[in-house]
């Protein structure tokens, strides 16, 4: 059934909004938020690291609605005395059934942003007219139905999509689509829920970012910080299950990068900033409660833990909520998160920029994959590496074949390059969203699969063969999805399809009806224009009018003279300005029948694209796996490619906790300095637990240490995700968690000052290490004063070295800690199992200098602070006077609370100090020093 405008809303949104401008504008007063339902005894649960506090809603009344800041930021004062979406008062209620329909809707949904159907237009009303237009840039009025004025907006049918982009994707924002229908006996219109667009939510739609996941999270909490999370990304049909603890959400979130986070209403987190993304509050009933449709699917929730099990139950109630309640086809596999990854923490993920798409970042340098699924799959190997041997071997085996392959390798990527995306296409199918371009996909990726077999199969290369065993092909299905589509033509298929006409036979007999009758009216056309004199007289067909006659009104004079000689004459209904309209029964009667057999074409292709999808729903498992053995090739075929171009080595893994990397470099910085016509310094890196496992790296400021402990941490997480890493050589030990304190990331919303922030991350490290982990710690102690910075970083260096006994790189300037490490007179501070090394500065004759990145054995005591900030644009008379304070024998000697060792050239310098050259204060100052050294150095006082 077609759907035609029909009233007088979309009848003047149509006539142009600015011809009913008005500059009157009414706020609504206030409505209650929604009452909250504490059914669960008061819990606190406490996000330890992080300390923001999540609770069960107990006896608070605090509305939970949903903030956007954005919506805040743009709504400006008036969102102060008014919510997102309120509605007119009682007294000033709409009376048509429309508005009346949106404002119950509105007001037990403030959370979404609200557009209804009418006509070809979308529309929005009240508050979220405003909102919407300042949101999309419309233009909103105040308009007039029977007395009640109201705030409006809208925008055309065929602009939905481009909206949705900037409302959802860009912005967060929740719509919800009221679309009409039409009653076939009253022929009444009503609005009913189609589907809530949530950034978490997305499945077809053609803005979604293919190359990455796009997650829903449901969590759900336990007095004893334990936590459950599922996870879903729709549009793959990727359905995962895990448990944590409070104090690693951070991390699992970095991990995940969820778009939305879906949370019962009843639990309260005093600050959600840390969540960084979407929040949706679900009604703890709602929530909770067992979904009707999906047994298949609940019944594999009790497989998991309760916790987790309750999470799945709140995610499966969102997504049907948001599909409009549609039925959906979900069989997804369920699958617990794989317990054998190694685990990385939040700040590692986001400091070594692993997977974000920066430029420089990790993903950035090695995602030449040819496929939309490789693309996702290289991004989560590298946000979740493996701690399994056996399948980070089979990997590299992979891609090692493809290296001594490049023939069949160069081969196979262009075979890729044709592959559609099946697995986002099937779930569509699934979800009900499907449109003809989707079975083109899964057509392609089976096409492009049946070639990938044949080749793979006629390798000699056991690996490359297993492989292609590992391709069933549904081969019919790509064949009937061929017969029935061309693959050329994508022009009307996005929207209604256009199945080939001798796919059947009665699609062949509907279209030579049509082509007659498409050629009876063209003669019947001639005809008139010629019998009734009227050289401008066409056939036109109008939504609003139906089958109509319509002539220029120079003509209408000789055309009413000829027409009265006709049986059945013209009756004119509608005299424009230049223009005359009339119906004829003839062309009424072959136009019914045109718009019949157009109708009857649309019914039997939509009925032929359903019986396809059927059929390629029943070949879901043999497709996704397709799928999933395409997006493997891919990322195999694309290491290999780069494994030559960027110098790659495919690293051995194995179980003894060591670390033996050569010539290891960090490829962001390398192809940076590339650019630059420079040259990356390598280094090497052993680190072996049980004996030599900890490096203290001291050196000048740009010296390149934070490089370094960053390139090691990327080569440990590639080797792990079973990639080739930027070497000579590397042989790593599996490494179960990888750690990080590096960079000072203030968190000065909460309360938390650098060092905090610093201390709270170093406590998760020692508190979780295992000696099968590895640490890598870049100037721990900073931010406070110098002495205790350094005793600081001293005892945490102990405490890795004698307890953790972990594989560690420890950045510092504190060269004093790194002296007495390495110090075996000193057996109270001596650790054995340290190495040092240091970078250094090259001073040239005429001034200048260079950093020399490579590393050396020992301990450099010079940070050269004072190069780096004159290069860094510091003044030349900060930078004198700093020269000075460096060099007065006062500053620089030891001080009462100093850890320097006392040495005879300390004294010697405090005893060449001329005192009359002293102020007072100074002249005590040195006092001082002198009885802080008889004291500290009582066999060295003999010299003073
Ligand atoms: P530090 O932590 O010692 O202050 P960084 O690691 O931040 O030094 O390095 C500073 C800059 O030096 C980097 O941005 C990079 O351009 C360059 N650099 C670092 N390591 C190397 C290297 N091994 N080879 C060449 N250039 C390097
Ligand atoms: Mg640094």
């Amino acid at each position: 059934m077609l759907c035609r405008p029909w009233n007088l809303y979309s009848h003047n949104a149509k006539l142009g909004l600015s011809k009913i401008l008005s500059t009157s504008r009414k706020v609504y007063p206030r409505t209650e938020g929604s009452a909250v339902r504490g059914v669960r005894p008061h819990i606190r649960i406490t996000l330890a690291s992080f300390s923001h506090n999540v609770r069960r809603k107990a006896e608070t009344n605090k509305s939970t609605r949903n903030t956007r800041p954005l919506a805040n930021l743009l709504l400006g004062d008036l969102n102060k005395t008014s919510s997102h979406s309120e509605a007119p008062d009682v007294a000033d209620a709409p009376t048509s059934k429309l508005l009346q329909t949106v404002q119950e809707y509105q007001q037990a949904n403030p959370q979404y942003l609200t557009l209804v159907r009418v006509g070809d237009f979308y529309e929005a009303y009240y508050e979220q007219a405003d909102l919407l237009g300042q949101l999309l840039g419309l233009m909103v009025v105040d308009k007039t139905v029977k007395g009640h004025t109201f705030r409006f907006t809208g925008f055309g049918v065929r602009q939905l999509e481009r909206h949705l982009e900037t409302l959802v994707e860009r912005q967060g924002q929740c719509v919800a689509v009221l679309e009409q229908y039409q009653d076939p006996i009253s022929k009444q219109y009503d609005r009913k829920l189609d589907r809530i667009f949530t950034p978490g939510t997305l499945v077809g739609e053609q803005f979604l970012d293919s190359r990455r996941s796009n997650f829903l999270l449901s969590l759900s909490f336990s007095p004893d910080q334990s936590v459950g999370m599922a996870w879903i990304d729709l549009a793959t049909g990727e359905f995962q299950m895990a448990s944590s603890q409070t104090d690693e959400l951070a991390s699992e979130l970095s991990r995940l990068r969820p778009r939305e986070v879906v949370i019962s209403e009843e639990i309260v987190m005093d600050d959600n900033t840390w969540l960084g993304t979407q929040l949706a509050r679900e009604p703890s009933a709602t929530f909770l409660r067992e979904p009707s449709q999906m047994d298949e699917l609940i019944k594999k929730l009790d497989n998991f833990s309760p916790l987790e099990k309750e999470a799945g139950i709140g995610l499966l109630n969102y997504v049907i909520k948001t599909q409009g309640g549609r039925e959906l086809d979900l069989k997804l596999p369920v699958l617990r998160d794989d317990p054998r990854r190694l685990k990385v923490d939040q700040a590692v993920l986001q400091c070594l920029e692993v997977s974000n798409r920066t430029r420089g970042s990790l993903l950035k340098s090695l995602n030449q994959t040819l496929t939309k699924a490789g693309s996702r799959l290289l991004a989560s190997r590298l946000a979740s590496p493996s701690t399994h041997i056996l399948t980070i071997t089979n990997r590299l085996t992979l891609i090692e074949a493809f290296r001594s392959d490049s023939v069949l390798c160069a081969n196979l990527r262009e075979d890729l390059k044709g592959a559609g995306d099946a697995q986002r296409s099937i779930q569509k199918l699934s979800l009900r969203h499907a449109i003809p371009l989707d079975l083109l996909d899964i057509m392609s990726a089976l096409r492009c699969a049946q070639v990938l077999k044949s080749k793979l199969s006629a390798s000699t290369d056991p690996a490359l063969t297993v492989q292609g065993s590992r391709l069933p092909i549904p081969s019919i299905l790509a064949n009937t999805i061929g017969r029935a589509y061309d693959d050329g033509s994508t022009g009307d298929m996005a929207t209604r399809g256009s199945i080939r006409p001798d796919y059947n036979k009665h699609l062949c007999d509907l279209h030579a009806l049509k082509h007659r009758l498409e050629k009876e009216r063209d003669e019947l056309e001639l005809d008139l224009r010629n019998s009734l004199c009227a050289k401008s007289l066409k056939l036109v067909s109008s939504p609003g009018y139906g089958h109509i006659i319509e002539l220029n009104s120079r003509d209408e004079a000789t055309f009413s003279a000829a027409a009265r000689s006709l049986s059945h004459s013209p009756v004119l209904f509608q005299a424009l300005k230049g223009k005359r309209r009339y119906y004829l029964g003839i062309w009424s009667d072959l136009g019914c029948k045109m718009e019949q057999v157009q109708e009857d074409l649309i019914e039997e292709e939509r009925g032929v694209f359903d019986d396809i999808c059927k059929q390629v729903l029943s070949e879901r498992d043999s497709i996704l796996t397709c799928s999933r053995t395409i997006a493997e090739l891919d990322v195999a075929t694309t290491i290999a490619v780069l494994s030559h171009r960027l110098g790659l080595v495919r690293p051995t893994i194995e179980a003894s906790p060591i670390l033996d990397i050569r010539g290891a470099r960090h490829l962001g910085v390398e192809l940076a300095l590339q650019g630059k016509r420079r040259q990356f310094t390598p280094n090497d890196c052993l680190l072996d637990a049980s004996t030599t496992r900890l490096s203290v790296i001291t050196g000048p400021n740009m010296g390149g240490k934070s490089t370094y402990l960053r390139q090691i941490a990327l080569i440990v997480i590639m080797a792990q995700a079973g990639i080739y890493v930027p070497a000579e050589s590397a042989r790593v030990g599996i490494v179960d968690q990888l750690f990080s304190r590096v960079g000072s990331a203030d968190n000065l919303t909460n309360e938390q000052s650098t060092f905090m922030v610093e201390m709270q991350e170093m406590a998760t490290i020692l508190r979780k290490s295992s000696h099968r982990s590895m640490v890598i710690v870049d100037e721990i102690g900073r931010g406070t004063s110098t002495h205790e910075g350094e005793a600081i970083a001293f005892s945490i260096l102990k405490y890795l070295h004698d307890q953790l006994k972990c594989r560690t790189l420890f950045a510092t300037h504190y060269h004093s800690v790194a002296l007495f490490a390495s110090d075996q007179h000193r057996p109270s501070f001596y650790l054995p199992g340290i190495v040092n090394y240091h970078t250094r500065v090259h001073r040239l004759e005429d001034g200048s200098f260079t950093f020399l990145h490579g590393l050396l054995p020992g301990v450099s005591t010079h940070s050269c602070a004072l190069l780096v900030a004159q290069l860094a644009g510091i003044p030349p008379m900060v930078i004198q006077q700093a020269e000075e304070f460096l060099h007065n024998p006062i500053t620089q000697a030891p001080t009462q609370n100093s850890v320097y060792p006392v040495t005879n050239q300390a004294i010697e310098k405090l005893m060449s100090v001329d005192v009359n050259t002293l102020t007072p204060v100074d002249a005590l100052l040195l006092v001082q020093q002198l009885q802080s050294l008889v004291k500290r150095s009582p066999s060295k006082s003999s010299n003073l």
